[in-house]
């Protein structure tokens, strides 16, 4: 139950990687030979299932080793174009993923300014409030579409509509939901997004930045890396063949499969806050559900320390409290203190998180089984 930390890899798409493993040998840059030639149209092919998911050109994919990357590249990338034309100043939220945040902070040392929004309670921001520091010297806005920690949809269709005409750049941290929230993806105004193929069901290691072009021209992105010219030189390094292809095939069964499975996804759902309502524990769920995706759920169990809960229950079930990048050790999530919520109910808060693969009654069971363990160490 901890897919938004990462998802266990479709059967489908492990087949695709080791055929390309074993038949598709090669670095697909070689123009030297035909075994190049062999592992360039896979990964062309990749490109193509990518492009298709997420309605973009196939020349605006860029393949990375997964968000973290894609994230320090549209922004970080921008630095020298920023410079050039005095335009230092990056729009955020509190609740973004490290890689944007950590990001930010580093170039607040190097004469950027940056705003950082938090949300209310609901656990969205205020596009308004985001909109409101947009300035003329603003370079970036950055807000993610979903949460990882609370499953929350951020309002970045209605930026993106209100950015198309600025000279600011936009870029959406869609890690949570690529490959769920398809339509909603390929309706919105960004000029780059950023997502790990590990989290659709794909390999760790690998994902994509998207940059989208404008009248012909990408945005002014330069790599964070020196070395060669793979992926137009925005990635340099030899393209991981197999991973690549891996991505690829988890976005391709993604497209086909998204719609089949927010049903599942929604089902899980209700027979979770089903279970919950049945076990009698005194609960809360964090953020607004009207705005939380079908496969997240962020629970405050009262009286129930998370930690606790989740090393009395980790023999059976993979839960978390924060997000696994900064799990090492325990301090309240900074997602929910940006919230506003209570450090005492932060402390009893677990995120639950579920995907296609997950089976109903198999999630339910050991949901039923941990509740009576949370009923068993309240106090
Ligand atoms: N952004 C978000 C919203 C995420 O959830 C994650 C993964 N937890 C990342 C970025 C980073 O992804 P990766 O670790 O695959 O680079």
């Amino acid at each position: 139950m901890d897919y938004n930390a990462s998802a266990p890899i479709d059967e489908r798409v492990l087949d695709s990687m080791v055929d390309a493993y074993k038949n598709k040998i090669g670095n697909a840059d070689s123009r030297t030979h035909e075994f190049g030639e062999r592992a360039r149209t896979v990964v062309e092919d990749a490109r193509k299932q990518v492009a298709s998911l997420l309605d973009v050109n196939s020349d605006e994919v860029f393949f990375t080793s997964g968000a973290t990357e894609s994230n320090n590249i549209a922004i970080q990338g921008l630095r020298e174009y920023a410079e050039r034309n005095n335009k230092k100043h990056i729009i955020t939220t509190a609740i973004e993923h490290k890689s944007v945040l950590e990001t930010v902070k580093y170039l607040s040392t190097q004469g950027f300014e940056v705003d950082l929004i938090s949300p209310d309670i609901t656990g969205r921001v205020d596009q308004d409030e985001v909109l409101s520091k947009v300035r003329s010297d603003t370079l970036l806005v950055s807000v993610m579409h979903v949460n990882n920690e609370t499953g929350i949809i951020q309002p970045v269709k209605e930026i993106g509509d209100f950015l198309t005409d600025k000279d600011v750049f936009f870029h959406v941290d869609a890690t949570q939901s690529c490959g769920k929230l398809v339509e909603e993806i390929r309706a919105l105004n960004y000029n780059m997004l950023s997502f790990s193929a590990h989290k659709l069901m794909g390999p760790q290691g690998i994902g994509a930045l998207i940059l989208k072009r404008d009248k012909f021209k990408l945005p002014p992105v330069k790599s964070v890396l020196f070395g060669g010219q793979q992926e137009h030189g925005i990635r340099p390094g030899t393209v991981p063949v197999a991973l690549v292809v891996g991505c690829g095939k988890a976005c391709e069964i993604a497209e086909l499969e998204y719609g089949k499975n927010k049903t599942h996804l929604e089902e899980i759902k209700n027979a979770l806050i089903q279970t919950l309502d049945k076990s009698g524990v005194e609960y809360s769920i964090n953020g607004d559900p009207e705005f939380c995706v079908s496969s997240t759920l962020n629970l405050c169990i009262k009286g129930v320390s998370s930690e606790a809960l989740m090393i009395s229950t980790k023999q059976f079930c993979g839960i978390s409290n924060g997000s696994a990048c900064t799990s090492k050790s325990y301090s309240p999530s900074y997602v929910l203190s940006a919230m506003g919520i209570d450090k005492n109910l932060i402390e009893a808060s677990i995120r639950i998180s579920w995907g296609p693969m997950t089976d109903k009654d198999e999630a339910v069971k050991n949901f039923e089984d941990l509740l009576i363990v949370a009923k068993q160490i309240a106090n």
